[in-house]
């Protein structure tokens, strides 16, 4: 059965929809043929009863006109008699023809058209009679359809033909006239006895008939709305499921959580979708690590000329320093100054690329964090008059870069000071039900909102050399920190009024 269910859901959802939409319409169709079927049927035997309608008054009028014809003994009215006898003649020629194993359907139209029966009629009420013979209340309406037609053939008619031939014979009315005059009545009463229990028999069966196609076409109907409506949510409950968890997957790897991958449920669209997806995340993982490998490995390598050339300016310095002319002096010292800012930017680029190597995940007392980084800090701090009020600060779990974090943020808040204003930083920790959430503010220069996520970028900077001295690495090691922890950063502010900076650490953190 599981496996069989699997094998549902990896059907591609174009074919399940093919499928929902397949079902519905056979389902329809068979609804409409009901209803068709129902219609022709219920039309047919409304037809049948029209006929007996025909057919009784024509044997009632038939019975008039040769009582009639006995008195006036006038021919017209004999030849009336003769002609409404067509019709129950004409229906007793269709009746004969279709009890035949092999009727021939166009006697049986005729008969039906002498009956006065409407052409549109005729093929319906041939169907009904054929068809459903053996059904209850057509057996019995035939059965009452042929005492009557035995007892216009064998009484009615011959009856008729005996006045005739006595009216003929005999100018004076005799007494066999009188006899067969009497005989009239009780052919008549037996007639009209089996044409009531022929209409009280169409009509049963109809109303029999009228019950049961409701019930089929209800039932019809109920199918189609319970298969619908299952199909549809099934299937749409299995798009639902894999789109959510592609969506729930897609949040996390977005948050940076690149070990995330999405359940795959089917091997539909979505399930394929989903694999592409996983795919892509492990090549993702695959080149951040080679991208990370080369950023250390270039760094590191680049590290050791340099070094040579930074030595051999200084030598130079050292040695030719005010022996040169004013130029001279100038380009050496532009050159000192730029192999200086380049081991700068490639010490940020290696420790960048070194965050989180160690991965060493330790009880940290963050107050001794924020104290140690303060005290690496002091002469800055002093210089600059800056306070710097810390709040309680928890003991948590933390690699050793949170020191990093705290250092980067309160040299920011120093760097970017407003002149004329004493700084003060506020260092501050809220817990959260999963993660503690940390704080940092000063009263700078403050951000514009459109900078907000840009300075997290690395090498992103949003002043000049001359204005502000810096890599613009700073912000991006805080976010790969912060990321580390299973945590996030962002900052809060307004141009001239300060900055807040967030940062969260999770309480479950993952190697
Ligand atoms: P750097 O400090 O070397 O420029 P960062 O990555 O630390 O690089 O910061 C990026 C940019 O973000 C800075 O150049 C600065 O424009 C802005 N910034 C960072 N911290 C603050 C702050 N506390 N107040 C105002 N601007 C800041």
């Amino acid at each position: 059965m599981k496996a069989f269910l699997q094998r549902l859901r990896n059907i591609s959802i174009k074919k399940k929809l093919y499928f929902i939409v397949g079902t519905m319409a056979v389902l329809i169709a068979i609804e409409l043929f009901v209803l068709w079927f129902a219609i022709n049927t219920l039309s047919a035997v409304r037809a049948c009863v029209g006929a007996e309608g025909l057919w009784s008054k024509a044997q009632k009028d038939g019975v008039y006109y040769l009582g009639k014809y006995a008195r006036t003994h006038d021919e017209a009215d004999y030849a009336a008699f003769l002609n409404f006898m067509k019709v129950p003649l004409g229906d007793h020629k269709t009746r004969m023809e279709l009890i035949k194993p092999e009727p021939d359907f166009d006697i049986a139209r005729q008969g039906f058209k002498e009956g006065r029966i409407h052409p549109n009629d005729i093929d319906g009420m041939i169907g009904l009679l054929r068809n459903f013979h053996n059904i209850y209340y057509i057996a019995k309406a035939l059965e009452y359809w042929t005492n009557g037609d035995s007892l216009v053939v064998t009484q009615l008619i011959p009856l008729g033909q005996k006045i005739h031939a006595e009216i003929i014979e005999k100018s004076n009315p005799s007494e066999t006239l009188t006899m067969l005059i009497n005989e009239l009545d009780p052919v008549n009463a037996r007639l009209t006895e089996q044409e009531d229990n022929f209409s009280f028999i169409l009509g049963e069966g109809s109303r029999w008939l009228e019950r049961i196609i409701l019930k089929i076409l209800l039932s019809v109907a109920l199918t189609v709305e319970i298969t619908g409506l299952l199909l549809s949510v099934s299937v749409s409950r299995g798009i639902t499921r894999g789109l959510n968890e592609i969506n729930r997957a897609t949040l996390k790897i977005k948050k940076g959580d690149l070990s995330e991958r999405a359940l795959v449920f089917s091997a539909d669209e979505i399930g394929q979708v989903a694999m592409a997806m996983n795919q892509m995340t492990g090549q993702l993982v695959k080149s951040n690590k080679e991208l990370a490998q080369f950023a250390y490995i270039t760094s590191h390598d680049l590290q050791e000329p340099l070094r040579t050339i930074t030595n051999y300016a200084d030598l130079f310095k050292r040695n030719y320093a005010g022996k040169l002319d004013k130029n001279g002096d100038k380009y050496l010292d532009s050159l000192s100054n730029a192999t200086l800012r380049m081991q700068q930017l490639i010490k940020g680029v290696l420790d960048y690329s070194r965050i989180g190597h160690d991965k060493k995940l330790q009880l940290t007392d963050c107050n001794a964090v924020v104290q140690e980084v303060l005290h690496d800090m002091s002469a800055l701090v002093k210089e600059t008059h800056t306070t710097v009020q810390v709040g309680n600060l928890p003991d948590i779990m933390a690699f050793f870069e949170l020191h990093s974090m705290f250092r980067n943020l309160i040299s920011n808040a120093i760097k970017f000071r407003k002149t004329g204003t004493p700084i003060i930083i506020h260092i501050e920790a809220q817990e959260l039900p999963n993660e503690w959430l940390f704080s940092v503010k000063d009263n700078g220069i403050g951000i514009e909102p459109q900078y907000f996520e840009r300075i997290f970028t690395i090498f992103q900077r949003l002043h000049s050399q001359k204005e502000y001295a810096g890599a613009g690495i700073g912000l991006a090691h805080c976010l790969k920190i912060a990321e580390l922890h299973g945590g996030k950063i962002w900052v809060e502010s307004e141009s001239g009024k300060g900055s807040d900076f967030y940062f969260t650490i999770s309480k479950n953190i993952t190697i």
